[in-house]
């Protein structure tokens, strides 16, 4: 007899099949890296996160191998029972040190710190103010936490100045992604600073991909803006090339959050090798300011390369967006470029809104320009099939 969750599992693929949503998985044969094997073959890689190029670091595995020596491998517990580590600490009195903050408290992943802070922070009679573009695990982190949660117009600071003025509650909370991870645009982050402080709510920024990449030290865009979050949120599996997540603030928000957020109380703790992989990423982040000059002159030429091709392209961040519409035309788009060893993989629902699949092109610092030029000219003839748009650009320049 055939199985119910079985049959259950196969009318679902067929659904999402007949859309053109249905996903694949695909092996690296290699290291992360601008240049990867897949399936038997070299591509140049534009679809990771890992901007700096610190995925297959030397100093980073180092580092990383000299702890799993040290360590071992895994946890073993929560940090709550005995899965916290002197590794565990040090990264995180590293990364408080980094982001300017009393502490900072480390979550296995940005979706689980997330979920985590949202749901030990809000509860019933509170309210969460949420960008419409946010990432999925502010999100999820939203209607967890049982607070009524108020979608704002992207990057709309009028907007969402009205909608505060119409929803009182007991604890109310913004939310935003510092950048937009499909777009690549910023968050107004110093006019919704000022809001939150005249109007007595806190501010939530998540950081994920401006780890690394934005502002002069690279810890993001609240050191370019000159704001100061009551919570911030940032990544260690984007910018710093490892995996894991933290939470830079107050001791009392640290000391709260490990004594009740459940995706850090019930979960094992990262692996310690990782941390200590993570502080040696972090500190080439602070001690080699050409990774980031490298990274922002990529940026530079795609964009530029990007508009001469009628495509309206920001020099916001590493991420930009080349937007087709439907998904068959994303993925035969992303097709046409792999069959020239160019991997740029297709964005569809319901990672992006429906009618906006996309090409998303996320850029390292270890890209050629050679490389980015060879992506211009895949990209030419996909104009040259039909016009191609990008993300509309950020209005404030103040991330500059
Ligand atoms: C990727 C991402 C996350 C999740 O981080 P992981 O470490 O991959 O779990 C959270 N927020 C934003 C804005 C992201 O882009």
């Amino acid at each position: 007899m055939s199985s119910p969750v079985d049959s259950w599992a196969e009318d679902e693929l067929r659904a999402l099949d007949a859309k053109g949503l249905r996903r694949h998985l695909e092996p690296l044969e290699s290291p992360q890296g601008p240049r990867i094997r897949v399936g038997g073959r070299e591509y140049i890689n534009f679809s990771s996160n890992d901007y700096l190029g610190l995925a297959n670091d030397g100093a980073v595995r180092v580092a990383a191998e000299a702890a799993l020596r040290r360590h071992g491998v895994g946890a073993g517990a929560s940090r709550l029972i005995v899965g916290d580590s002197t590794a565990h600490q040090s990264l995180e009195r590293a990364l408080a040190r980094f982001e300017g903050t009393e502490a900072a408290l480390l979550f296995n992943s940005g979706y689980a710190a997330n979920v985590g802070v949202l749901s030990a922070l809000l509860g019933p009679g509170d309210v969460v103010f949420s960008d419409a573009l946010n990432h999925a695990s502010l999100i999820d982190g939203c209607r967890l936490a049982k607070a009524a949660v108020v979608v704002y117009p992207h990057r709309d600071v009028p907007a969402l100045a009205v909608l505060v003025a119409g929803h009182p509650g007991r604890r109310r909370l913004v939310v935003t992604d510092a950048v937009f991870s499909m777009d690549g645009d910023v968050a107004p982050l110093a006019a919704l600073s000022a809001l939150c402080r005249r109007e007595g709510l806190g501010l939530l920024v998540d950081e994920a991909h401006a780890t690394g990449v934005l502002g002069a030290r690279g810890a993001g865009l609240c050191e370019a803006t000159g704001v100061t979050p009551d919570v911030l949120m940032g990544t260690l599996s984007k910018g710093l090339g490892c995996v894991g997540a933290y939470v830079a603030g107050s001791a009392a928000l640290r000391e709260l959050l490990f004594n009740r957020a459940r995706s850090l109380v019930f979960s094992t703790a990262l692996p310690p090798a990782m941390c200590a992989a993570a502080e040696a990423a972090l500190a080439r982040v602070q001690q080699d300011a050409s990774l980031r000059e490298r990274l922002w002159r990529n940026i530079r030429h795609l964009a530029r390369g990007l508009r001469a091709l009628g495509v309206d392209a920001h020099e916001d961040s590493a991420v930009f967006s080349v937007i087709l519409g439907e998904p068959e035309r994303a993925v035969a788009a992303s097709q046409r470029l792999r069959e020239q060893g160019l991997l740029v993989k297709p964005i569809r629902p319901p990672t992006v809104p429906v009618g906006t699949s996309r090409l998303r092109i996320a850029l390292s610092a270890a890209h050629e320009v050679a490389e980015l030029d060879l992506l211009l000219a895949g990209l030419a003839a996909e104009v040259a099939r039909a016009p191609l748009h990008g993300a509309p650009p950020s209005l404030r320049p103040e991330a500059r």
